[in-house]
């Protein structure tokens, strides 16, 4: 477990959701070369296949979260059906399959980034950590490092078990100046800085994450001195 006070160059989060299983785990060597960790987020039924792909990941180190059933948004399907109905549709049958294979699995990465305060305190019993996303949207010139919301102090870390994270990929207007600027800025003020991608690949879809970009990325964390964490790793 890390020890906020003693951190002194920031910490970066890479975070990843929705089960691309085969891309993660050909990630684990990347990973290991940088002596890094990421959280990994599954929705759905959970086949063997998943399970066989969690229990890699989390013997690698990597840190593992639930993304609901059916990926649906949690805070309409709250709003509409109330807190029960969405725990019985979308939260327990993930954790009874968990249960049943001897996982065990603290992190939950709201779907679409839909969350608000009433879908947390839904969720507060069954999970320690919740991944979400920074409410702006990246238009032309998107500069992370401009983004307030994206960057916490060591004190605001201790005490949100919230993290919201910025995306990265095509879509997102991702380009390796605009992440590396981010990483300085969180090195520097030694501030925590969370991201959310999807698969890893050479050739990602427009949500997921060029997987050269990503050893770049951690070369450039790695080399600024950060801690590259999973969400078990932190407090
Ligand atoms: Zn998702």
């Amino acid at each position: 477990m890390i020890d906020l006070k003693k951190i002194t160059r920031g910490i970066v989060l890479f975070t990843f959701d929705d089960g691309w299983t085969d891309q993660w785990l050909d990630c684990i060597p990347l990973f290991q070369e940088f002596n890094a960790h990421a959280t990994f987020f599954y929705p759905g039924p959970l086949p063997e296949k998943d399970l066989d792909g969690i229990k890699k990941l989390q013997k690698a180190g990597h840190s593992v979260g639930l993304h609901a059933l059916k990926h649906l948004n949690a805070d309409e399907f709250v709003a509409e059906h109330g807190e029960t109905a969405y725990l019985e549709a979308e939260i327990f049958p993930q954790m009874k399959v968990l249960e049943s294979a001897g996982i065990k699995v603290e992190n939950f990465a709201y779907p679409n980034n839909q969350r608000n305060e009433e879908t947390d305190k839904v969720l507060m019993p069954y999970f320690k950590k919740f991944r979400a996303g920074l409410p702006s949207k990246p238009e032309k010139g998107y500069d992370i490092s401009a983004q307030p919301d994206a960057f916490l102090t060591m004190e605001e870390a201790g005490k949100t078990n919230l993290y919201c994270g910025n995306g990265i990929g095509e879509y997102y207007l991702s380009t390796f100046e605009n992440l590396e600027k981010a990483l300085k800025k969180a090195a520097e003020e030694n501030l925590r800085l969370t991201f959310f991608s999807h698969g890893i690949s050479e050739e990602p879809n427009q949500i997921s994450m060029n997987k050269t970009l990503l050893r770049k990325c951690l070369q450039t964390a790695s080399d600024l001195g950060m801690q590259i964490a999973g969400f078990d790793d932190l407090p």
